[in-house]
C-alpha cells in the first residue's frame, strides 16, 4: 500500500507563504528585534494559532512535512532582516502551542507519526550535559588534497563518513577503497547539542502501568534549558534511527529502530518561582504564619487534601519541597542542604498521585 503524501509546494512559494504570514501576523519587528539581541536570542516562536489564521494550509504542511516548511519559514525570516548579517543563518523559527490532533502520549506515538510534527507532555527524566555535537564534517582527501563537506544528520547516532571523494566539490572521484579520508575538526562546524529523556506524567497512566520514555534530541539555544522533574510540552519531528554498532569497515546495523524526538521547541508546564506574583496581602499572610507552632501542621493538611492521612508523608515531601541548608563545619566538611526522599509502597496506594 503506498500512503498518500501530500505535494508540498516548491520552496520558493513556502518561503513567500511564510514572508506573507510573517508580515500579516505583525512579527516582522519582533524578528528585527531578535537580530539585535543574537546570539542570546535567536529564536523566534509563533503559536500554532497564528499561522493557522493566517494560512490553514500553510498549517496543516507544518504538521505534515515539519523540516521543509519549518526551513522555509527560516528563509523568510532571513529575507526581512535589512541586511544580512552573521546571525542571518541562525535564526530559529520554533512553532508552539500544537493543536490536540498533533498531542500524543509517548506510548501512543506510532510509525505513522514518523517524520510528522506532534507535541508530547511529560516530565524530564535525565539530561546529558550540553556537548558540540558536529554537524559539518571537512574531510581532506589523502590522494588529491581537496577538502570536502559531510554533512551530518543530527538524529542519528552514527558518524556518516564519506564513501568517495565527490567530484561535485571539486575532488577526483575515488571510492573509499582506493583513496582515504581524513577529518579536519578545526574546519568542521558544531553545534550544542543535548539528549533527554522524557517520561509519560503520571497521571495520564493507567493503575500500575509503567511509564514510558522517549529520547528527545535539543540543539542549539533549546540544549540547556530543562532539568529533571521539569514539566515539559516538547514539540518536536519524530524520528527513527536504526542502532548501529561501529566496527572495522564501517557500521553494523541492527533490523529494530528506536525513535527520537528531535526538538523543534520547548514549552514549560509549570508556573516559575520569578513568575509567581506576591501581593502585599499575601505577604501578611505569609508574616502571619511566622511564629506559628503549628505551620507545620497546616502545611501538611495543605498538600494534597484529598488523599486522607498520610501524615508522615505528607511532611517527608513537604520537607523536601522546602530544601534544607548547606552547612559548612570548621573541619571543612561540606553537608549538602537538598533532601531526597524516597517513597515505597504497594501498587495504588497514592504515591504517584502525592508526587
Ligand atoms: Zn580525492
Amino acid at each position: 500500500m503506498v500512503a498518500v503524501k501530500r505535494t508540498l509546494p516548491a520552496p520558493p512559494e513556502l518561503q513567500g507563504r511564510w514572508a506573507s504570514l510573517l508580515e500579516e501576523a505583525g512579527l516582522r519587528p519582533e524578528i528585527l528585534a531578535l537580530a539585535d539581541r543574537f546570539p542570546e536570542h535567536r529564536s523566534l516562536e509563533v503559536p500554532f494559532s497564528v499561522i493557522d489564521a493566517a494560512d490553514t494550509g500553510l498549517a496543516d504542511l507544518l504538521l505534515e512535512r515539519p523540516e521543509e516548511v519549518i526551513d522555509a519559514g527560516r528563509r523568510a525570516m532571513r529575507e526581512l532582516l535589512p541586511v544580512a548579517g552573521p546571525e542571518a543563518d541562525s535564526l530559529r523559527l520554533r512553532p508552539v502551542g500544537l493543536p490536540p490532533t498533533a498531542h500524543r502520549t509517548v506510548r501512543a506515538i506510532r510509525e505513522a507519526d514518523l517524520n510528522h510534527f506532534i507535541a508530547v507532555d511529560g516530565i524530564v527524566r535525565r539530561v546529558t550535559e550540553v556537548r558540540p555535537q558536529i554537524r559539518d564534517a571537512v574531510f581532506q582527501c589523502l590522494v588529491c588534497h581537496v577538502e570536502f563537506h559531510e554533512p551530518q544528520d543530527d538524529a542519528s547516532m552514527v558518524f556518516r563518513e564519506p564513501l568517495e571523494c565527490p567530484d561535485s566539490q571539486g575532488g577526483c572521484g575515488r571510492p573509499a577503497g582506493r583513496t582515504r579520508f581524513r577529518l579536519l575538526p578545526e574546519k568542521s562546524s558544531y553545534v550544542d547539542a543535548q539528549r533527554i529523556e522524557i517520561q509519560e506524567n503520571p497521571e495520564s497512566l493507567r493503575r500500575g502501568a509503567h511509564p514510558q520514555g522517549l529520547a528527545t534530541l535539543l540543539t542549539e539555544d533549546l540544549a540547556g534549558h530543562v532539568l529533571p522533574g521539569n514539566r515539559v510540552i516538547l514539540n518536536g519531528v519524530v524520528k527513527s534511527y536504526q542502532r548501529g554498532t561501529a566496527s572495522r569497515g564501517g557500521v553494523v546495523r541492527n533490523t529494530t529502530f528506536d525513535l527520537l524526538l528531535q526538538g523543534v521547541s520547548v514549552e514549560s508546564q509549570q508556573v516559575e518561582y520569578e513568575d509567581i506574583e506576591i501581593t502585599p496581602a499575601d505577604e501578611q499572610l505569609i508574616l502571619g504564619f511566622r511564629g506559628d507552632p503549628t505551620v507545620i501542621d497546616k502545611i501538611v493538611l495543605s498538600l494534597a487534601p484529598t488523599i486522607r492521612g498520610m501524615e508522615q508523608e505528607k511532611e517527608a515531601i513537604a520537607l523536601q519541597l522546602f530544601g534544607g541548608i548547606e552547612k559548612r563545619h570548621s573541619d571543612g566538611i561540606r553537608v549538602r542542604g537538598d533532601i531526597h526522599a524516597l517513597i515505597v509502597g504497594d501498587p495504588g496506594t497514592a504515591k504517584s498521585q502525592l508526587l
